[in-house]
């Protein structure tokens, strides 16, 4: 008989810790393989850990407020004042500061219909109303219908590149008429979490975009490439106009001291990056050709995760994978219900996930 926690996957997942999601499957917690959230599957940079050992901590001082050391090691990173910088507890915070900075009830924000889910969630905290705007056929964001959709009420606008869930994404020529067309009283938060994973030649000029637009602002994190994804490190680039505003409802001291040194260390060890990215790379390819193998649709290749689809039978996959310690991501809540979001894991993580989904779909087919 299935326990009904397994019924209730996504709540069951997403709200108990992983050494009691492994007891509860008769396993250890370090058989569970997690290609759930798109984090870094080859743990943290060994320089963060040396980092965060040896620094001259004192716990009982407030963190700087404004994360002084990483703000300025990201601007000149990107060649940006350091004014334009502002660090978040999260890039997700900073999509919530973006909201708080500009929303209120009478106003509206726009997003794209296959985004991440926590675009209308700040959107509706802060009593506005959202817009979701259908995707193309290729499942990416619809410009055009997004920059129709604007009228006087509009205050926000998530656009994502590369995209989370659907691994698609933007060229620079679409992403710049789009912005054309934008009225500066609205702002335009560029949410670029999986930006490292884009083939640099894919990549827009994101700086120029921001010195061009003083209402859009890019938003970055540690997660993902970086590998901090339990640190919360995230930030933001923009002109100082916007910043000072979303510094108006930002908390000082919200990142907190072991977070900013263990961030400043990763930023500054891109050899773990590159190392990642190749991990990455390799894994994109072994999977995306194992699914063209199994006859499996896929979704873009342009993140550190897949979206494939599975068929009618994918909550039965989802569960048969998650009693074997592997759990994935299902992607009901955007209406597709026959598809799953795979990350990449290492190389052994991921052909454990293939071995065990193909007799999955052996067995429900
Ligand atoms: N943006 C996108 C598109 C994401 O997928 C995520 C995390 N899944 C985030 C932002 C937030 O990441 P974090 O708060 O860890 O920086």
């Amino acid at each position: 008989t299935t326990p009904s926690w397994v019924q209730a996957l996504d709540k069951y997942v997403a709200s108990k810790p992983i050494e009691d999601v492994a007891a509860d499957l008769g396993l250890k917690a370090e058989e569970i393989i997690m290609l759930v959230a798109n984090e870094n599957p080859n743990g943290m940079s060994s320089k963060v850990k040396e980092a965060v050992a040896t620094a001259a901590l004192n716990l009982n001082r407030y963190p700087d407020a404004d994360a002084y050391h990483l703000q300025k090691a990201i601007a000149e990173k990107y060649g940006v004042p350091q004014d334009w910088v502002v660090i978040g507890s999260g890039s997700s915070e900073l999509l919530g500061l973006a909201a708080e900075t500009v929303l209120s009830e009478g106003t509206t924000a726009i997003y794209p219909q296959y985004s991440f889910s926590l675009y209308p969630m700040v959107a509706r905290l802060c009593g506005a109303e959202t817009i979701e705007i259908p995707s193309t056929g290729d499942f990416n964001a619809d410009l055009d219908a997004m920059a129709d959709a604007v009228d006087e009420r509009t205050r926000l606008i998530f656009l994502t590149n590369p995209n989370n869930p659907t691994g698609t994404y933007l060229a620079e020529k679409d992403i710049l008429a789009f912005l054309d067309k934008i009225p500066p009283t609205v702002m335009v938060l560029f949410d670029e979490a999986y930006v490292e994973f884009l083939e640099p030649a894919l990549r827009c000029d994101s700086m120029e975009i921001v010195r061009l637009h003083p209402n859009v602002m890019v938003a970055r994190t540690f997660s993902k490439a970086y590998g901090l994804a339990g640190a919360r490190v995230g930030y933001g680039i923009a002109q100082p106009g916007l910043l000072s505003m979303l510094n108006r409802v930002r908390h000082p001291f919200n990142v907190n001291d072991l977070s900013q040194i263990a961030a400043l260390a990763a930023l500054q060890d891109q050899e773990f990056v590159e190392k990642t990215l190749e991990v990455n790379r390799k894994g994109i390819k072994f999977l995306s050709e194992a699914f063209d193998a199994l006859g499996l649709p896929y979704m873009g290749l342009h993140a550190n995760f897949i979206t494939v689809k599975v068929g009618p039978h994918a909550d039965d996959i989802v569960q048969y994978l998650l009693k074997k310690g592997i759990i994935v991501r299902r992607m009901k809540s955007y209406d597709l219900p026959e598809w799953i979001r795979v990350s990449v894991g290492t190389p052994e993580q991921n052909e454990r996930f293939l071995e065990v989904l193909k007799e999955a779909l052996a067995k429900f087919e």
